[in-house]
C-alpha cells in the first residue's frame, strides 16, 4: 500500500493564504494524474488479489488477471461490484464481509450506510484509511474557505454516518475548532450550540440547514443571519447545488459562502465538492479513487467529457480495510470538464438522479431530483420541497406525473392555481412529461435531519386513477 504519510501533513493548516489544501494533487494536469492512477491501480489490484477473498473469487470467475492490466481501460474486463453483493459478503463473513482485505487488528474505525434501502453495509478503516479520509475532507472544506480559527459545527447525524465522526476528525486535522453537535441534538440544541460557541461554519443536510434558519427566531429570538456564520454547506440530498436554494440560504444565513458536497458512504474517501465558483462539484480525490461513468443500462464505460451523463462507479486506488473495485454507486452524474477559474483540475459534476429512482414516463426517463430542481426555481412561492406521488412502484408511470409541492410561507394552496400551472408548464418544457401539481400548505412536508423522501407510493383510494396505468 502507498504510505499515507505524504498526505497526513498537519503543516498544511499553517498557511491560511494558500487556496488549496493539497496544491499538487488538486491542480495536477490530466496526463500525470492518469499515470499516477494507473500506477496505483496496478498496486491496488495486486493487493486485492493477495488479501480479499471476495475479489480473489471475482477475478477467478471473470478470468481477470491483475498483472495483465496495461491501461485503465483494461479494467472494464472486471465485472461490477454491487451493493447487494456487499450485503451478501457481509452476511457470509461478519462484521465487514469477505471483501475485507486488512486483518482486524489493523482496523480502527467503522461507519455504516444509512440502510434506507435494506440492511446497512458496515465499513472498516485502517489507520491509513482514516488519514486519507481526513485528507479528502480537508480538500473540500479548505476550498470552502474554512481555516484554523474557524468554529465548525457538524450537524449531520453523528451515529455511524461517514460524514459524522469522520468529518470531525478531519476538522481537527485541519486545525479548525471541531464542534460535533450532531443532528441527534435536534434543531433547538444545534441552534444553541451555534450561538454559544460563536460558530463560523455549519455542515448539515440542506433540509436541516433550511429548518435551522426557520427555527432560529423562535428558539434564539434572532434571525439566523445574526449568528455570524461565514460558511454554510452540506449535502446528502439535493439542495445546495440549486441556485435558488443557494440564494435563499445566503439571505437567511447572511453569507455568500453556501456550498454543496457529495460522496457515497461505500465510496469514501471519494469527495465531490464545490469550489467558490459553484459551477458543479469538483472531483477532489482522483489520486485516491478512480471514478468512471457507465451507461446505467448497458454497463458500457463512457468518456468523461463536457456534458456527459452516466452512473458513476468507483475503484479505490488506496484503501486498505474494505477496498472496492468497479463499485456501482447508483448515482447518475452530469459532468463538466471545461477549465474552472479556481484552478482545480478534477472534473465537475452534479447528481442528476439515482439509477434506481429513475422513472419512465411514456418512454421518457425522468429523475425525481430533476422535478425538485424545477420546483426549486419557484422560491419563495414554494419552499422548493416536492415529492413525486406514484400509485405503485415504478419505474413505469402513466402520465400525468403527480407532484406534490409545498407552498412558501404565506402562500395559500387553495388560491394558487396559477403557481401550479406555471410549475406544470416548466416541467413539460424542461422534461417533456405532463405533470399534475398539487400544492400543500407551508410546513406540510416533513422536515427532519434525515433525508427527505422524493418519491412516495400512495395507491389510489377508489382505484379510478390506478386503472389508467400499468403501474409496473
Ligand atoms: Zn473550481
Amino acid at each position: 500500500m502507498n504510505a499515507a504519510s505524504d498526505l497526513y501533513d498537519l503543516a498544511r493548516g499553517n498557511d491560511p493564504a494558500r487556496p488549496y489544501w493539497n496544491p499538487e494533487r488538486e491542480t495536477m494536469a490530466a496526463e500525470p494524474m492518469a499515470a499516477l492512477q494507473l500506477q496505483k491501480l496496478k498496486a491496488q489490484l495486486h493487493y486485492l488479489e493477495q488479501n480479499s477473498v471476495f475479489y480473489q473469487a471475482k477475478f477467478k470467475a471473470a478470468g481477470f488477471v491483475p498483472q495483465d492490466l496495461r491501461t485503465i481501460a483494461d479494467l472494464a474486463a472486471l465485472p461490477f461490484t454491487t451493493k447487494d453483493e456487499l450485503r451478501s459478503s457481509q452476511d457470509a463473513a461478519p462484521p465487514f464481509g469477505l471483501h475485507q482485505a486488512a486483518p482486524m487488528d489493523r482496523i480502527v474505525r467503522t461507519t455504516a450506510t444509512s440502510g434506507t434501502s435494506g440492511q446497512p453495509v458496515y465499513q472498516g478503516y485502517s489507520r491509513e484509511d482514516v488519514a486519507r479520509r481526513s485528507e479528502s475532507v480537508c480538500r473540500g472544506f479548505w476550498g470552502y474557505g474554512i481555516r484554523p480559527g474557524d468554529r465548525f459545527v457538524n450537524a449531520f447525524a453523528l451515529s455511524m454516518f461517514s460524514a459524522g465522526v469522520p468529518f470531525n476528525v478531519a476538522i481537527e486535522h485541519m486545525g479548525v475548532v471541531s464542534i460535533p453537535a450532531g443532528a441527534e441534538r435536534k434543531a433547538e440544541g444545534v441552534l444553541k450550540i451555534l450561538r454559544d460557541l460563536r460558530a463560523t461554519a455549519l455542515v448539515a443536510t440542506p433540509s436541516f440547514v433550511a429548518y435551522l434558519a426557520e427555527k432560529a427566531p423562535e428558539v434564539l429570538g434572532i434571525p439566523a443571519s445574526e449568528l455570524g456564520l461565514r460558511v454554510v454547506c452540506g449535502g446528502g440530498e439535493s439542495g445546495f447545488e440549486l441556485p435558488a436554494f443557494q440564494r435563499e440560504m445566503e439571505r437567511l444565513w447572511g453569507t455568500k459562502h453556501v456550498y454543496d458536497w457529495a460522496s457515497a458512504s461505500d465510496a469514501h474517501p471519494n469527495v465531490f465538492a464545490h469550489c467558490h465558483v459553484r459551477d458543479g462539484k469538483h472531483h477532489l480525490t482522483p489520486d485516491l479513487v478512480l471514478v468512471q461513468l457507465i451507461d446505467p443500462v448497458t454497463g458500457q464505460v463512457k468518456a468523461i467529457t463536457e456534458g456527459a451523463e452516466g452512473e458513476y462507479i468507483v475503484t479505490h486506488l488506496d484503501r486498505e480495510a474494505c477496498p472496492l473495485a468497479r463499485y456501482r454507486t447508483g448515482d447518475i452524474l452530469r459532468v463538466r470538464t471545461n477549465p474552472c477559474a479556481c484552478g482545480r483540475t478534477g472534473f465537475r459534476m452534479d447528481i442528476v438522479g439515482r439509477s434506481d429512482d429513475m422513472l419512465i414516463v411514456r418512454g421518457i426517463n425522468v429523475f425525481p431530483t430533476a422535478i425538485v430542481k424545477i420546483v426549486g426555481t419557484f422560491l419563495p412561492q414554494t419552499t422548493g420541497k416536492a415529492q413525486v406521488v406514484l400509485p405503485a412502484r415504478g419505474p413505469k408511470v402513466e402520465p400525468p406525473l403527480r407532484v406534490r409541492v409545498e407552498c412558501g410561507e404565506g402562500v395559500d394552496p387553495a388560491n394558487s392555481r396559477e403557481l401550479a400551472d406555471a410549475i406544470e408548464r416548466r416541467i413539460r418544457a424542461d422534461l417533456t412529461v405532463t405533470a399534475q401539481v398539487e400544492l400543500v400548505a407551508f410546513g406540510a412536508h416533513e422536515r427532519t435531519a434525515a433525508k427527505t423522501r422524493l418519491v412516495v407510493i400512495e395507491p389510489p383510494a377508489d382505484g379510478a386513477q390506478g386503472s389508467q396505468g400499468s403501474g409496473r
